[in-house]
């Protein structure tokens, strides 16, 4: 097997680690209760996660995994416990009575023991998908998670090669493949008034 057919295994010899990124989307209400302004008041995002996978081979249809099966089961993790409800800090003193509501109207709140952070959010989502997705041959190397258009913050896996080697090559990539997220932020128009 030559270097280059290795597949998301970092190495000393040169070669192409290969990824796959699915985007997956919810909604859902916060608040830091230790914030020093308005993000101590519940608010809710339009979260948006990229989770970029690796594996030591392509399958036979040449994949790492298919974009559906990190939708099947990813995605409906997400579903049942993230959407359309709040992750909030075990210990919220004002969290009760949301909590309490929540839990009546069948969308019980998501408790992280920590301030929900993007952050502390996306050290969740990683550590989830990892389990979620292990049984398929599937390493999780990074996700992304937005909190907004402009605020995103990044968990990449212990012990992989720095970070442009998650992208391919961008001579690799036809630049019109690139996600926006990815162009300068000042080319974005001012979306949202958070960050
Ligand atoms: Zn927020």
């Amino acid at each position: 097997m030559s270097a280059s057919s290795l597949v998301g295994l970092p190495s000393n010899e040169p070669t192409t680690m290969i990824t796959c990124t699915r985007r997956l989307e919810w909604d859902a209400l916060h608040r830091i209760p230790k914030h020093e302004s308005r993000c101590r008041a519940f608010h809710g995002h339009r979260y948006a996660a990229e989770l970029t996978c690796a594996a030591e081979r392509l399958d036979d249809l040449g994949r790492i995994i298919d974009f559906g099966v990190i939708k099947e089961r990813v995605g409906a993790w997400i579903d049942a416990h993230w959407d359309h409800t709040a992750i909030l800090m075990r210990g919220d003193p004002e969290a009760e009575a949301l909590a309490d509501a929540n839990e009546r109207l069948g969308k019980p709140v998501y408790w992280l023991d920590g301030h929900p952070t993007a952050e502390h959010i996306v050290e969740e989502l990683a550590r989830v998908s990892t389990e979620l997705l292990k049984a398929d041959g599937v390493r999780v190397i990074a996700v992304r998670l937005w909190e907004t258009p402009n605020c995103s913050a990044e968990w990449v896996a212990d012990g992989l090669p720095s970070l442009p080697s998650i992208s391919l090559p961008s001579a690799a990539l036809p630049s019109a493949s690139l996600p926006s997220a990815s162009l300068p932020s000042a080319s974005l128009p001012p979306s949202n008034s958070d960050s």
